[in-house]
């Protein structure tokens, strides 16, 4: 356990769990086939900058983002490959992307053709790539629009297709009638533009379960974001691909004592103590720093190698956890607890590990939430 003495709560990126990561998922690839990982919020709460430059080391080759400022953020902490924004911004935007050198996704011809004039008038060529809305109702022009999209815009001199992409909303699903329809209508939209004499630019569909179940549609890029920091992004990748957690999240305990019988714990009063020679610990990690509240009095922590309960209201800053020490076998540590001790919220201790998964469906919903609410507040110490 990484232990930094200056701060009493911190997230822990393993840096190199990172690249082997990237490497497996690389590796994955045919030969000539681009990785673009995606970094928005902040890397899933893993520290974009640091995460980028870990994963380029390891075989990637272009970044996507969800906001203009990320795709700034990164520029002005000098990351100098290809980044690529996930929609298309507001028009107010434009400036911005062409100054930073960021790739917008494109769909309407309005922001297009302001994105061209903005270019053309900085002497600038703006890349773009083309979203195309196979099915998924989010983002995108829809496939039936493509050709008329592209012929109102291929005009511009300030404009060049770098890219052509679409996103399926269930890539998790082994024979789903749903995905091959979505792949079909994206293969259409890409011949359509070719036949027309178009550029395409990358051609691109999967994200990390398309790339683990879908290699027939790797085409020239696949747009990996979970898998690279070490999640499965559902139960049918798993026995295909292994991978290692990325994030641990930890704190110190800032005081332990032994209430009396009774005593109540947190906001409201919701857990009392049971027995005698119960401690219970304060951790100052609290909801603001992603541990969502709806855990309250239903989750484990790691101290000392054994599992203890969190007991009370989470609180915005700080949570207690129970340690029983005179139970017989479960809850226990080895020793009472002291301020100072290691307390692991996500990740392992010993023979012990609670994952992002655990924590995910106690929450009832899914681990890439769990690792990008840990990314608001927490510093964060690379290893
Ligand atoms: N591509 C797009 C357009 C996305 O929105 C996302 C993330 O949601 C990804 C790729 C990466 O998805 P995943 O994290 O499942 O690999």
């Amino acid at each position: 356990v990484q232990s930094p003495a200056d701060r009493w709560s911190w997230v822990e990126i393993d840096l190199s769990a990172l690249k082997r990561n990237t490497r497996k998922f690389k590796a994955l690839l045919e030969p000539g086939v681009k990785m673009m990982c995606v970094v928005k919020s902040d890397a899933y709460g893993h520290g974009a900058e640091r995460c980028v430059r870990a994963m380029h080391s390891a075989g990637a080759d272009q970044f996507a983002v969800a906001t203009v400022e990320e795709g700034v953020k990164l520029r002005k902490a000098g990351i100098e490959w290809p980044i690529l924004m996930l929609s298309e911004p507001p028009m107010d935007c434009v400036q911005t992307l062409v100054d930073y050198d960021i790739m917008p996704s494109v769909y309407t011809s309005e922001f297009a053709l302001a994105l061209g004039e903005c270019a053309a008038a900085s002497g600038k060529v703006a890349r773009y790539h083309l979203a195309v809305d196979t099915g998924m109702t989010r983002i995108g022009v829809r496939r039936e629009d493509v050709l008329e999209l592209r012929r109102t815009i291929d005009f511009h001199r300030g404009l060049e297709c770098a890219g052509m992409f679409t996103h399926f909303a269930t890539a998790d699903a082994i024979d789903d009638w749903d995905f091959a329809l979505q792949l079909n209508r994206f293969n259409e939209a890409v011949e359509i533009v070719r036949e027309a004499g178009l550029e395409t630019g990358l051609v691109h569909c999967d994200n990390t379960p398309g790339t683990v179940l879908h290699p027939e549609c790797h085409y020239d890029m696949c747009r990996v974001g979970i898998g690279l920091y070490g999640l499965q992004p559902a139960e049918t990748t798993a026995p295909r691909i292994q991978l290692e957690p990325v994030m641990s999240v930890r704190g110190r305990v800032t005081r332990a004592i032994y209430p009396s019988v009774g005593d109540g714990v947190g906001y409201g009063l919701t857990w009392r103590v049971p027995k005698q020679n119960m401690q219970v610990a304060t951790v100052p990690i609290g909801y603001a720093d992603g541990l969502a509240r709806t855990l309250s009095n239903n989750m484990d922590v790691i101290v000392n190698g054994a599992r203890c309960r969190q007991v009370g209201r989470i609180c915005m800053d700080q949570f207690m956890f129970a340690v029983d020490v005179n139970n017989a076998r479960a809850y226990r540590p080895a020793k009472p607890v002291e301020m100072g001790d290691v307390v692991t919220v996500i990740g392992r201790d010993g023979d012990e590990e609670i994952t992002a998964d655990e924590m995910a469906k106690l929450r009832d919903t899914i681990n890439y939430e769990v690792v990008c609410d840990f990314g608001m507040r927490l510093e964060k110490v690379y290893v």
